[in-house]
């Protein structure tokens, strides 16, 4: 089995499956409704692509990539050109990036990824518990050439740009007495995304609960899966998992996000107040500049896109 530590020496070079298939049960953040998610191994360059099992029309399949998002206001949504959508997909893909899986589909009988504990670490868990088998295909990487700025209005911020590896600088910006450690910056080697990552559970105000649930949203959400913070306080028993949980969270979420390029990614990402919008938008502008990526394996070679870039749905 892989432990933290071994990951990157094992999947660097080779795609990985799951050695089995794997089952889950869990609540949808959103709707509040159970959800059963069952995650299957794929064969060589099957990606990773969700099947919505609730939905008999034979169009209920959704590749997990960048130019399939819709939706990234609570959470990030994708959607195919049927219209068929799935939602909260963010912690599930960034427990699949930090366990080096390149192929799996994931079923699932509802449109929301259940929440699970709120982070990544429930999926991480299952994963290693099952184990992670390699595939006799080489891993298609996508090395950044050249950096690409995206630019918010109120002073967010996104810069991913080449490096040689994966990392991430991050900074939040509350105003909230609770939220007191705000920037990390962590390279994504060596299984540190399983061990000091993929804990961090997502967060939410007090006031903004309620207005979500007010709004018909949220009503999956407790003090189970959710962060709550109140002024100065943590709602929750037993308080953070980390005293930068927070800023660890939004690392999470870029992780999850941006394994939505269909493969992991050498390059750097700076980020300061962003989120799963600006994590999207990153990838469209990427890949909107032929010369700033390309698909290597390792040893570095020239190689053909893994995925046809079809025509983005929104
Ligand atoms: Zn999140």
């Amino acid at each position: 089995m892989l432990q933290s530590g071994q990951y990157n020496k094992l999947n660097q070079k080779k795609q990985h499956t799951l050695r089995e298939v794997v089952s889950l049960e869990g609540v949808a953040l959103h709707s509040g409704v159970p959800v059963e998610l069952t995650i299957k191994p794929a064969a060589i360059d099957n990606g990773i692509v969700f099947k919505r099992i609730d939905i008999n029309t034979g169009h209920a399949v959704i590749p997990a990539k960048w130019n399939f998002v819709s939706d990234t206001r609570l959470c990030t949504t994708i959607t195919n050109k049927q219209g068929i959508s799935v939602s909260t997909i963010e912690h599930l893909m960034a427990a699949l990036s930090g366990c080096g899986i390149d192929n799996v589909t994931i079923e699932v009988n509802g449109p929301e990824v259940p929440i699970m504990d709120g982070s990544s670490e429930p999926f991480v868990s299952i994963f290693q518990s099952c184990g992670v088998v390699e595939q006799n295909a080489a891993r298609q990487i996508l090395k950044i050439r050249k950096p690409i700025e995206i630019f918010g209005d109120l002073g967010e911020c996104i810069i991913l740009s080449p490096a040689e590896e994966f990392s991430i600088e991050f900074e939040i910006d509350f105003n909230s007495m609770a939220i007191k450690e705000k920037s990390l910056d962590i390279s994504l080697v060596n299984g540190t995304f399983n061990h000091d990552i993929s804990s961090a559970r997502t967060f939410g105000f007090l006031e903004d609960v309620d207005k979500m649930r007010a709004a018909g949203l949220g009503l999956g959400g407790s003090l189970d899966n959710v962060v709550v913070v109140d002024g100065s306080n943590i709602l929750n028993t037993g308080g953070l998992r980390f005293n930068d949980e927070f800023v660890r969270h939004k690392i999470l979420d870029c992780v999850g996000d941006v394994y939505l390029a269909g493969g992991p990614i050498v390059g750097r990402i700076k980020a300061f107040k962003t989120g799963h919008y600006f994590n999207n938008k990153l990838l469209r502008q990427l890949f909107s500049e032929a010369d700033a990526w390309e698909w290597i394996t390792f040893p570095e070679e020239k190689n053909q896109p893994r995925y046809e870039l079809a025509s983005a749905l929104v």
